[in-house]
Order: C-alpha cells, then structure tokens, then sequence
C-alpha cells in the first residue's frame, strides 16, 4: 500500500473539531482549526477535557474526512492547524501529519510530552505534568514550554522543565518560549504565575482566554 493510500484508509477517535481563536500560547488569539482526538492516560486531577480521556467512546474519523474538515476551515480562514486531545501522542500522527500536508498549513501540536513524538510540526506547544515527566525527545523539539501553576511547587517544576528543555538542544537551536499559565479557578495559581512572571522577564504570562470570552 502506498504511503498516500494508507493515510487515507486510517482513522483516530475524534472528540471534536472546530474552527476557533487559539486560546492560548503564544498563537493565542490567531484563527485556527482544532482536531481533538480522543484518548489520555495522563490523568490530571484537574484536567478540564475529562470527556476526552476513553478512546472507545469517541467516533473514528477517517483522515481523509479530517484533511477535509481543515480544508474548509482553511478556505474559512484557518491560519493554522491544532492537533491537541486528550494526549494525541497517544496515537502516531505520521499519518495524520501526511494527510493534512497538502493543505500547506502549518500543524501545531499540544502535547504533555508523554508517548513516543510522531508526525512532523511546525509548532510544539509542550505542556508538562510533574506526575507524568514528559519525553527528552518532547523537551528538545517543543517551540513553547507552558507550564499550568496551581502551587509554588509548579514554579520550580517550571523551570527544572526550561533547563531539561534547553539541555535537550544543540548550542544554535532556538530556545523555546516560556510560559506560565494559572490554573483554570486558581487564584493562588494566578497569583503566583503574575507574581513570578513580573519577577523573571524570561517567563510571560499565558491565559485561557477562550474561557474568559466564553468562546470554544
Ligand atoms: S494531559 Fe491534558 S488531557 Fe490529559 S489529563 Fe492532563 S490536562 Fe487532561
């Protein structure tokens, strides 16, 4: 079977797609076309996609359909593809990443670097858990670490994280951005994240703001 072919044939359980403003990061506020796929392990306490974390439950979708969804967003407006989840390298995404090529948009990933990094990126949005360290391979390609603060520990997991991020990488390679970002209803985390950030300029803050818009 051709590469061309078996990327069409394949499929990967999808929560949801949906054409949206990226919340946040860096990219926050630019027009983007989300895939959500189903299945993460990671666990969380306050994760706030718990309907994503069974496989089973949600539909596959095959990535032909996929490639079409992101097409017409794409022709809506799309800058940019988001392959996010649940954890989506809880899936290989070569052939996600080959299907959605042709469209020449670039692909982002939002990973919590745990699993085996497939598929090819434009952008890596590296989310670590301090119950879950992620992947060495995940530290050296993510082009952002965001680091969710609920408590003091996360600052210093934060930057344990920056410097195994930073290690991971050849002396000319881009160092990725760093963000701190509250936890959703956390007002010691907010605190802290605004606290810290005004206090170490290497850090920005970064905010949910889909969720304080209301917005998807
Ligand atoms: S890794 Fe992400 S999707 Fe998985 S439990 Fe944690 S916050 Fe939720």
């Amino acid at each position: 079977m051709s590469e061309a072919v078996a990327a069409e044939a394949a499929a990967l359980p999808v929560v949801e797609t949906f054409h949206s403003l990226q919340g946040e990061g860096l990219h926050a506020g630019r027009s983007a076309f989300f895939i959500r796929l189903g299945g993460c392990s990671v666990g969380c306490s306050w994760c706030d996609t718990k309907h994503s974390w069974p496989q089973d439950v949600h539909p596959r979708q095959s990535l032909r359909e996929l490639a079409g969804l992101a097409a017409e967003a794409a022709s809506e407006g799309a800058a940019f593809v988001v392959i996010t989840g649940g954890e989506p390298l809880e899936h290989d995404l070569t052939d996600l990443c080959t299907a959605l090529d042709p469209l020449g948009l670039p692909l982002h990933l939002e990973t919590s670097g745990v699993g085996v990094l497939s598929g090819r990126f434009s952008w890596i949005t590296l989310s670590p858990k301090p119950h879950r360290p992620p992947s060495a391979a995940v530290l050296a390609a993510c082009q952002e670490l965001k680091v969710v603060v609920h408590h003091k520990a996360d600052l210093a997991f934060a930057e344990a994280m920056a410097t195994a991020a930073r290690a991971g990488r050849g002396p000319d390679a881009q160092e990725p951005a760093l963000l701190l970002q509250p936890g959703w209803d956390s007002a010691e985390g907010q605190e802290l994240a605004i606290s810290y950030v005004r206090r170490h300029p290497a850090w920005r803050l970064s905010l949910q703001s889909h969720k304080w818009l209301g917005v998807r």
